[in-house]
C-alpha cells in the first residue's frame, strides 16, 4: 500500500494522488491495485435502513450516497487535484472546462452584481458572461489585464467577482495576478482564475492570492485529446459553495472519464517539462524568422510578459502564439495548410501538435489589437500547441511551410 503525504513534491503527488487504500482495494486487501478502478454506478446501496437515514447528512466526497455525487474514481481524481493545489480544501469536477468556469461563476454571482472579466479571457467565457449571465442580471465589464490602475478604478460597490486568466487566451499577455487578486480581495470581491495554461504545477493560484483556481482538465491533465473535463479548487467556504452549485446544476463527470484524467495526471509533470522545452526551442527558432513579427511566448527571454512569468511561474507548457509580419489571411492559410505534422484544430495540451489561426480584434472590447506600438500591418496570429514529437521535426515542418507562405498558386 502506498503511503504519501501532502508535503511530497509535485511529481510524487502526481504519481500517488487519489490512491487511498479503500479506493484501490477491498477490505481484505486494501490498496490492491495501483490505479483507482472505474466504479460505474448510479445507484449506491446501503447496508441497512440506519445507513440509509445517515446518507444525506454527509454531503462530501468519500461518502456513498448516489452516483451524481460521484464514486471512488471521481473522488480519487478530485483528491489528487486538491493535493496539487496548495491552499485548497477541495476540488469540484465538471463535465468540461467551460462548465467549470460557468459553474464557478454561478456559485459566486447574483443578479445585480458586477463581474469584471479580463479582456483576454477564453472567448467562450466571455460569451457566457455577456450572454447568459447578463440575461440573469449580472453586469459584466471587461478590463485590460495589463492596466492595473484602470482595473482598480473599475471596482464599485456592486463588484462581486473577477475572472482572471494569465497568460491570456491567444495573445498570451501575463498579468500581475497576485496584484489583481489582492485588489479584488480589498474590495470584497472573489477572484477566479482560469489557470488552464500553467496548471497548479506552474502557477499555484491560491497561494498567489486567488480564491478559486479553475482548470480545463481537457488540456494538460487529459493530455491525449480524448477527454473533456474541468475542475475548480478553493478553500473551505468557497469549495462548499462550488459543490452546492454544481449539485444544483446536476454537474457530474463519468467514472470512465475520471479514470482517463487520473491516467493523464500521472504523466502530466513529465509531459509539461518536455513540451515546455520543445516550445521554447521552437519559439526561439521562430524569433529568428523574417516572416515573424512577434513571438508571444512568455517563457521566452525578452518576449512580452517574460519578467512577470519568471517572477510568478514555476513552469510552462507547449502553448504559445506568433504574429506574421504583414501578409494576408490567404498567405497565413498557405502556411498552416503547408504544415504536415501539426493538426488544424481547437484545444491543446495533447500529445500531438496543433496550429490554429487567430484574429482577436473582434472579440476584444477593452484592449487594442494589434497592441499600441506595433506596426498595424502585423496582426495575423497563429497559435501553436507543441506536442511530444521531436522538436527538430516540428521545426523542419515549419520551415517547409514558411517556404509556401509567399508562393501564391
Ligand atoms: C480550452 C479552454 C477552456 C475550456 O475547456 P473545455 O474543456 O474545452 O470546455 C477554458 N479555458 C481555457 C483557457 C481553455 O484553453
Amino acid at each position: 500500500m502506498v503511503k504519501r503525504s501532502k508535503d511530497c513534491r509535485p511529481d510524487t503527488l502526481l504519481a500517488t494522488g487519489g490512491r487511498r487504500a479503500e479506493w484501490t482495494g477491498t477490505p481484505d486487501h486494501p490498496g490492491a491495485v495501483a490505479s483507482p478502478p472505474v466504479w460505474r454506478a448510479s445507484t449506491h446501496l446501503y447496508p441497512d435502513m440506519a445507513a440509509h437515514r445517515e446518507g444525506p447528512r454527509h454531503n462530501q466526497d468519500g461518502r456513498f450516497f448516489y452516483g451524481r455525487r460521484g464514486s471512488p474514481t471521481q473522488w480519487a481524481l478530485a483528491e489528487a487535484l486538491t493535493d496539487l493545489e496548495p491552499g485548497a480544501f477541495g476540488t469540484v469536477l465538471y463535465p468540461s472546462g467551460l462548465a467549470a468556469i460557468v459553474g464557478a461563476l454561478l456559485a459566486v454571482v447574483e443578479p445585480g452584481d458586477v463581474l469584471l472579466v479580463s479582456d483576454n479571457a477564453y472567448e467562450p467565457s466571455r460569451a457566457t458572461a455577456t450572454g447568459m449571465l447578463r440575461r440573469m442580471g449580472v453586469d459584466t465589464r471587461f478590463f485590460d489585464p495589463l492596466d492595473v490602475d484602470a482595473y482598480r478604478a473599475a471596482f464599485c460597490e456592486r463588484t462581486r467577482a473577477v475572472l482572471l486568466e494569465s497568460p491570456g487566451s491567444l495573445t498570451m499577455e501575463v498579468c500581475d495576478t497576485p496584484a489583481l487578486a489582492a485588489i479584488a480581495r480589498e474590495h470584497g470581491a472573489v477572484s477566479l482564475v482560469d489557470n488552464t495554461w500553467a496548471s497548479a504545477l506552474g502557477f499555484p493560484a491560491l497561494q498567489h492570492g486567488c480564491d478559486i483556481a479553475i482548470m480545463a482538465l481537457t488540456k494538460h491533465v487529459g493530455g491525449h485529446s480524448d477527454l473533456l473535463m474541468g475542475s475548480a479548487s478553493a478553500g473551505e467556504e468557497l469549495y462548499c459553495k462550488l459543490r452546492h452549485t454544481a449539485q444544483a446544476l446536476g454537474h457530474v463527470v463519468s467514472p470512465d472519464d475520471a479514470s482517463l484524467a487520473l491516467r493523464g495526471l500521472r504523466t502530466m509533470g513529465l509531459r509539461l517539462r518536455q513540451t515546455t522545452a520543445a516550445a521554447l526551442e521552437i519559439a526561439n527558432w521562430l524569433q529568428s524568422r523574417d516572416e515573424v513579427a512577434h513571438v508571444l511566448c512568455p517563457m521566452l527571454p525578452g518576449a512580452p510578459g517574460h519578467e512577470l512569468w519568471t517572477r510568478d511561474f514555476s513552469g510552462g507548457c507547449g502553448l504559445f502564439s506568433f504574429v506574421l509580419k504583414g501578409r494576408d489571411a490567404d498567405a497565413r492559410a498557405r502556411l498552416i495548410d503547408g504544415l504536415q505534422l501539426f493538426g488544424i484544430g481547437y484545444s491543446w495540451g495533447g500529445f500531438e501538435s496543433l496550429a490554429i489561426p487567430f484574429d482577436p480584434a473582434p472579440i476584444r472590447t477593452s484592449t487594442a489589437w494589434p497592441p499600441a506600438g506595433w506596426n498595424k500591418e502585423d496582426r495575423l496570429g497563429v497559435r501553436l500547441s507543441i506536442g511530444l514529437e521531436d522538436p527538430a521535426d516540428l521545426i523542419a515542418d515549419l520551415e517547409a511551410a514558411f517556404a509556401a507562405l509567399d508562393t501564391e498558386t
